[in-house]
């Protein structure tokens, strides 16, 4: 396989819309409901598919009838799903309610991604065969930590999305290459605000870092050269909502097929710049002819 590995979280968003979210004992009466597949693992394999790549995802769902659909999901867009197992018990679920402020309060139970602590032989043999590991921090830390050894072990290119933002062990920083984190995860992460500052700081912990600054663009740092700066497309956004994952999806790709990061950076912005315009997590993200068109 010439490819992408995502090894990561799936999710069922279970989204209620009302006026004014309710208080601690108060009912209210919603306007709308959704249910939108999603998980960070599982929309950066989304992405990467949609843009192009040969993406196999490692992960799990649950016997409920969200997994089914979660699957799907996944297959629709040519994601390799033969590794992503079927746990006893539920998928993993996002219970979201957004106000007509557009705040949101968010409740996860991670179900099946919590079995995700470990690989098994196959997981590493495919691990093995790639170009690239996606990770994110939506399954048990032990299993971030086993795919980005195992990567390493085989000489894999380890690209980590460092969120939901929490520390992160030495053991895990050792085995990344490219950490990919927005502006608060950095922030969080280096203990310093400005990006440029963070970035420097995350250098001596990973060799390579992008952060991702909305639609002020995004930034990117290596060990002996001058940071670059690439803008965001401007465009009219209506939904930024996985915003980040079609950006690293679609610089996987980029990169994999060994484009320089300058404009495996800019063709990412696009992919991103077009998912932010239409409304929508997965399904609002580009497939690569829009991608190569726009990017012209
Ligand atoms: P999310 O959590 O919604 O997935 P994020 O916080 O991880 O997003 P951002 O930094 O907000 O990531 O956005 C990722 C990339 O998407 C940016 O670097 C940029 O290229 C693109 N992007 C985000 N917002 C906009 C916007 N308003 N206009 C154009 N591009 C945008």
């Amino acid at each position: 396989m010439t490819g992408i590995v995502v090894l990561g979280s799936t999710n069922m968003d279970l989204v209620a819309y009302v006026a004014k979210a309710p208080q601690r004992g108060e009912t209210v009466t919603g306007r709308e409901f959704r249910t939108v597949p999603g998980g960070k693992g599982a929309n950066q394999a989304v992405a990467a598919a949609r843009a192009g790549g040969e993406v196999a995802m490692i992960g799990a769902v649950g016997t409920d009838d969200f997994g089914g659909r979660l699957r799907a999901t996944l297959e629709v867009s040519g994601v390799d799903t033969d590794l992503l197992r079927t746990a006893e018990g539920p998928s993993g679920t996002a219970h979201i309610v957004v106000d007509d402020e557009g705040g949101n309060a968010i409740v996860v139970i991670p179900g099946a991604n919590a079995t995700v602590d470990h690989l098994t032989p196959g997981d590493e043999t495919l691990i093995a065969t790639a170009n690239a590991l996606l990770l994110q921090l939506e399954i048990p830390l032990g299993g971030v930590i086993a795919g980005a050894e195992a990567a390493r072990r085989h000489g894999v290119r380890t690209v980590l999305t460092p969120a939901p933002a929490q520390p992160l062990p030495p053991e895990l920083l050792a085995a990344t290459d490219l950490l990919v984190p927005n502006e608060h995860e950095a922030a969080l992460l280096a203990g310093v605000a400005e990006p440029l500052a963070a970035a420097e700081a995350l250098l001596r912990q990973v060799p390579e870092v992008v952060i991702t600054l909305g639609g002020a663009g995004s930034l990117y740092a290596a060990r002996g050269m001058e940071p670059l700066t690439v803008a965001a497309p401007r465009v009219r956004a209506v939904d930024t909502t996985a915003a980040g994952d079609t950006f690293v999806g679609a610089l996987a790709v980029a990169l994999v097929e060994g484009r320089p990061m300058p404009e495996a950076m800019i063709w990412a912005s696009t992919a991103a710049a077009l998912s932010v315009q239409r409304p929508g997590a997965s399904s609002s993200m580009p497939y690569r002819p829009e991608i190569d068109a726009e990017a012209q």
